[in-house]
């Protein structure tokens, strides 16, 4: 799972960690947008929240993510959660299909860097692409089809950075365990590195570990 405040990072190092780690990345900001913009009933009342920065109701939320998790694809390649859970039901809701993470990063940014992170953001709708007007400048050339997100606007971006801290604590709770926090204040190399160190390690002890559990199976 991977967490953190708008504007953190986690767009751009989920793209890494896929790309390294083959796991299938799943947004519920993202699964939410696709709905809004499918213009389905789900769809229309996710947007009157998202619109002002707020948490989409979990009738909406939670069986989308809960769904997307059960599908074959995600089974088999394992999973890396994106923006959920924002709340401890939500954290509970998951937990009672026994769906506990290997690792919970928490993206650390602080609130004034966020802020000018928000409103300097950029997607390109042909590419799916996420850049930053000066952090990550996008090609000279498609400048001209960049889109910005509806809600990443200066006044909507300090509604969700309230959201996020007054959830944050209570969503943690579930993941103590688990927990690894990440400094992502330093650069996209750095950030993803510090992330690729913590993957690296538990791949490594969780095949030590298989190897184990084979050989003990095979001597017994
Ligand atoms: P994100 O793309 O993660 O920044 O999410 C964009 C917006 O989608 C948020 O500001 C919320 O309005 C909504 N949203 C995303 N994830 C959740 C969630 N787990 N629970 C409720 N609302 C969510």
């Amino acid at each position: 799972m991977i967490s953190g405040p708008p504007a953190a990072g986690k767009g751009t190092q989920c793209e890494r960690i896929v790309e390294k780690f083959g796991l299938i990345h799943i947004s519920a900001g993202d699964l939410l947008r696709a709905e809004v913009e499918a213009g389905t009933a789900a769809g229309k009342l996710a947007a009157e929240y998202m619109n002002k920065g707020q948490l989409v109701p979990n009738k909406v939320v939670v069986d989308m993510v809960k769904h997307r998790l059960a599908q074959p694809d995600v089974q088999d390649q394992g999973w890396l959660l994106d923006g959920y859970p924002r709340s401890a039901d939500q954290a509970a809701a998951i937990l009672e299909e026994g769906i506990h993470p290997d690792v919970f990063f928490l993206i650390q940014v602080p609130d004034e860097d966020l802020i000018e992170r928000v409103v300097g953001r950029r997607m390109d709708p042909e590419t799916g692409q996420i850049y930053h007007l000066t952090f990550k400048p996008p090609p000279k050339d498609t400048l001209k089809r960049l889109i910005q997100r509806s809600d990443d606007t200066e006044e909507k971006a300090k509604a969700r950075l309230e959201v996020h801290a007054g959830n944050v604590a209570s969503v943690l709770d579930y993941y103590q365990d688990v927990l690894v926090e990440i400094d992502g204040s330093q650069d996209i190399g750095a950030v993803g590195s510090a992330i690729e160190d913590v993957l690296d390690t538990f791949q490594e002890s969780s095949s030590l570990d298989e190897f184990q559990r084979q050989a003990e199976a095979s001597s017994a």
